[in-house]
């Protein structure tokens, strides 16, 4: 894999992250970073950058567990103690809004947690990383 010489390499652990959270790719920031909802290219269509290694598995799912309940809970506990409503509009209010949520963060989630795996070198990032810094040593022109 060879990057190509406008490749915007990220400046830091937040860039990074934040590029994830936006479902592009960690290196170049423009490709895709899924192929599917929550199903992550091998490769990014836009710099080649192997996808593959990452093993998010389900931490994305534990973290949108632990972010969603520190927001459904407490609001469901405030609204219980101040007005007392009837189950059903418990039911009513916080099922979709726990849906809701959930829904809308898995993905953010997962390309966070791949972009830091990315970052950090875990799993085969590392060694494509380390056959980067190799390809431009030997080629500084193309890096
Ligand atoms: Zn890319």
């Amino acid at each position: 894999m060879s990057l190509s010489a406008n490749t915007k390499l990220p400046r830091d652990a937040l860039q990074t992250i934040w590029r994830g959270f936006r479902g592009y790719c960690p290196t170049c920031g423009e490709g895709r970073l899924f192929k599917a909802f929550l199903k992550v290219n091998d490769h990014c269509p836009a710099c080649g950058e192997e996808l593959h290694h990452h093993r998010a598995d389900d931490f994305p799912a534990y973290l949108v567990i632990v972010i969603v309940g520190h927001i459904v809970v407490p609001m469901a506990l405030s609204a219980e103690t101040a007005f007392h409503p009837a189950y059903w509009v418990h039911w009513l209010l916080w099922l979709p809004l726990t849906l809701g949520l959930t829904l809308g963060l898995i993905q953010p989630v997962k390309g966070a947690v791949v972009a830091m795996q990315w970052y950090l070198g875990m799993h085969g990032f590392e060694l494509a990383k380390k056959a980067r810094v190799l390809a431009a040593a030997r080629n500084p022109a193309a890096s």
